[in-house]
């Protein structure tokens, strides 16, 4: 890790444009992380610009700088380009832009190194890697980068939940709460945010539950969600609602983004590996945490991936 940080030091050091991006769909790790990130260039005296391809979710927008993030990049070249919490450059999705040098920032364990410098540890989340960044480079983290950490990892780790939970995790949220992290306002700024047509969409994908064995699957067609009028956001919450069924291990969330475009989410408890599973079908992710995007009719979808899940388990 010496040479890598060292070469990052220098990176930034020579470095006149920065980029940096995060992945699709966006959620509180690539979005914390990078706007860490960006605060700790700007101690630096660096100004940095921010990508994402998709919008920022309304829950995050409490964040310093998150008013900041495009979805394009300003310029076309960069110096440098990093990406956070991307696990393959695709996932930063249609960003095209040339760059001298990429430095991949990640923590999943199918990351395919795709960067010039590629920063990959198996840590709670890449929130855990820019702490260990800011004190390589003697950057304070202060308030606002405090906060930014913080969701990352309260998000990440299913509010120090998921077996990705470690003791560094702790160390660290200790200390960006000495630093100034108010647990409380922040679990609200993220959590107490759903919407009327949110808690109605997730009526319809609590009725549809199925169960067998231990696993436990919903989906949502596109007519429901229209006619709910839920959006994105209020859709990304709602496997956390089936997860915490007992009894169960996998568990799948399908819904209909529109027509032949179905996004699945898969979560394990731990015996079973879902990031293999979203491999086979395509997608990727962590052990316990994993998803996919497949073009088919729904109901396609759903015994494709019911069935891949079931010769897993
Ligand atoms: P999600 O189910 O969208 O909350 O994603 C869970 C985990 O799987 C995250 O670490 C994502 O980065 C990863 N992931 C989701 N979709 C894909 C995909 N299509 N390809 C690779 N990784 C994915
Ligand atoms: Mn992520
Ligand atoms: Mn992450």
């Amino acid at each position: 890790m010496r040479r890598i940080y060292e070469s990052i030091k220098l990176l930034i050091k020579n470095a006149r444009t920065i980029l940096i991006a995060g992945h699709i769909d966006p959620d509180g790790d690539t979005l914390g992380s990078m706007i860490a990130l960006h605060l700790i260039l700007e101690k630096l005296g660096k100004k940095s610009d921010m990508c994402c391809q998709d919008k920022v979710p309304p829950s995050f927008l409490f964040l310093s700088g998150a008013d900041k993030i495009r979805t394009s990049p300003k310029r076309k070249e960069y110096d440098l380009f990093f990406t956070v919490d991307a696990s393959d450059l695709s996932r930063t999705g249609n960003i095209k832009v040339t760059a001298k040098h990429i430095i991949n920032i990640d923590h999943h364990a199918d990351n395919t190194n795709f960067g010039d410098i590629n920063c990959v540890e198996l840590l709670s989340s890449v929130a855990e890697q820019i702490y260990k960044l800011a004190k390589e480079l003697n950057v304070e983290i202060n308030q606002e980068i405090a906060k930014a950490l913080y969701v990352s990892i309260i998000t990440d780790t299913g509010n120090f939940r998921y077996a990705n939970t470690l003791p560094s995790t702790f160390e660290v949220a200790c200390d960006l709460v000495l630093r100034g992290a108010i647990p409380s306002q922040i679990a609200s700024a993220v959590y107490d945010t759903k919407t009327i047509a949110g808690m109605k969409v997730l009526s319809y994908a609590l009725d549809k539950i199925e169960k067998r064995g231990k696993l436990v699957w919903s989906s949502l067609s596109h007519e429901i969600i229209k006619k709910t009028g839920a959006t994105h956001d209020d859709l990304i919450c709602i496997i956390d609602y089936l997860r915490a069924i007992k009894d169960t291990d996998v568990t799948v969330f399908l819904r209909e983004e529109k027509e032949n475009t179905i996004k699945v989410n898969l979560r394990s408890k731990g015996r079973t590996n879902v990031s293999k599973i979203a491999n086979d079908l395509g997608g990727g992710g962590h052990i316990q945490a994993a998803g996919v995007t497949l073009n088919m009719p729904l109901l396609e979808a759903e015994e494709k991936v019911i069935s891949t899940v079931m010769k897993n388990m």
